[in-house]
């Protein structure tokens, strides 16, 4: 059918490679491009034998638009899947502009010196985009992503509107470490230490990190602690979803986490200020990255399963109505199917779902769009089949 040039080769792609490498009939050709090609030819080395894909690799700095343009000139891709970091995705939505090329990512553009992440950046392509007659689609990992699937699909088929939605993120996975991310730390880092917040009648609350508590019982999980978080996706399924009165994020996180997340917090390690260190400059959190575990090596020692989803409620028919749709998924299963664990693989398979939305053609609109935006019943197929099947409960237990 196409062919997907894949930027980045960290714990997300991996996965997404994996499952593109599974799903030739779409995906006759992928090109795997990152900073360090190295990685993109041990993957390729591992997976050529086992696909009919045809596999390329590449050496590219993706804060480089010029040199992302000759590279996508030299390949043509269909789609290009970003999954580097946030800080590249303006570079590449540009990259795509100017080759006319469709766009997918699963997370949103981030400045690297301000620890805030919104979409506007990437909602002022929009005219670029419909005008150049291409596609961006924003966000299409798990959360933000499949959570604005469930939204969609929600939206579609159970109800005529909604009024709340809480998303729920449960990790119960143990790597056994004190402390580790199970992505990439850096943005882990950030995302956890930002002051929380979550929309009500249109506007944004404020929390401190993590004031807001609460304990769910998370199917094939058990009893967590679940904290509120800022995150990407309220932004647009706010403005998306009909009847939105208050929407809110949570996220469990263990009690050994939380201290040393605290105590890092209290020496200044997190900081993403610059400071001087033998005459170098060095940025406090980008070195607890390299002292941390590699979220890529945490696979074969994570055990248990994760559960994400969101809980609605809204009326149908003139009745209240309340629906809980998510997907259970297991660390060990992932690991031994791709090699990684959980969270990298409840990213990187509705990666690659929604690349091949665009591919296939079941999406397409031009424009810069967040993935509520489009007909969820496809991607919601796609789930089932390529390995993140969702459940659903018409009687949840709800959030205080
Ligand atoms: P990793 O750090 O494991 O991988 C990032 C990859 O991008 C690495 O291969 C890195 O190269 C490459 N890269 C970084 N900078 C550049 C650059 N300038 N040029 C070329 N390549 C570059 O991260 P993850 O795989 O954990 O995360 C990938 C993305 O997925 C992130 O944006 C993250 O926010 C997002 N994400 C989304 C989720 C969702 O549910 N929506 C959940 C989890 C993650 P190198 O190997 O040289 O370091």
């Amino acid at each position: 059918m196409g062919k997907c040039m894949i930027i980045g080769c960290g714990g997300v792609a991996s996965v997404a490679i994996h499952k593109c490498c599974q799903n030739s009939e779409v995906f006759e050709g992928i090109m795997i491009a990152s900073r360090t090609k190295s990685k993109c030819d041990v993957l390729r080395d591992k997976l050529q034998p086992t696909t009919k894909t045809v596999i390329e690799t590449a050496q590219v700095n993706a804060d480089n638009v010029d040199e992302l343009i000759a590279l996508i000139n030299s390949y043509k891709p269909d789609v290009v899947l970003n999954l580097a970091l946030p800080y590249q995705d303006l570079t590449i939505m540009d990259a795509c502009l100017a080759t006319k090329t469709h766009y997918v990512d699963t997370a949103n553009y981030e400045p690297l010196d301000t620890a805030k992440f919104e979409y506007k950046w990437q909602w002022a392509y929009r005219e670029k985009f419909e005008q150049a007659g291409i596609t961006a689609l924003l966000g299409s990992g798990f959360d933000p992503g499949v959570t604005g699937v469930f939204s969609a699909y929600a939206m579609k088929h159970e109800f005529d509107e909604i009024n709340y939605i809480d998303i729920l993120d449960c990790n119960g996975g143990d790597h056994g470490y004190p402390f580790a991310t199970n992505f990439n730390p850096e943005i882990n880092i950030r995302e956890v230490s930002a002051k929380g917040s979550y929309i009500e009648n249109g506007e944004w609350v404020e929390t401190e990190p993590m004031e807001i508590k609460r304990v769910y019982n998370f199917k094939g999980v058990g009893e967590k602690d679940m904290y509120l978080l800022h995150h990407e996706e309220l932004e647009s399924l706010a403005l998306n979803i009909k009847g939105i009165k208050r929407i809110r994020f949570f996220m469990t996180f263990g009690q050994s986490y939380l201290t040393h997340l605290k105590c890092l917090e209290n020496v200044g390690m997190t900081s993403i200020e610059p400071i001087m260190y033998e005459g170098k400059e060095i940025v406090p959190l980008q070195f607890l990255k390299a002292v941390l575990p590699d979220p890529a090596t945490l696979g074969a020692r994570t055990v248990g399963k994760t559960n994400i989803g969101c809980i609605f409620r809204g009326r149908k028919d003139g009745k209240d109505k309340t629906y809980y749709l998510y997907n259970i998924c297991d660390h060990q299963e992932c690991y031994k199917e791709v090699g990684s664990q959980a969270v990298s693989y409840t990213t990187g398979v509705p990666a690659m779902i929604g690349a091949m939305m665009i591919m296939t053609g079941k999406w397409s609109k031009a424009g810069v769009y967040n993935i509520e935006e489009f007909d969820p019943d496809p991607f919601m197929q796609a789930l089932n089949k390529w390995g993140l099947p969702w459940e659903e409960d018409f009687n949840p237990v709800l959030v205080e």
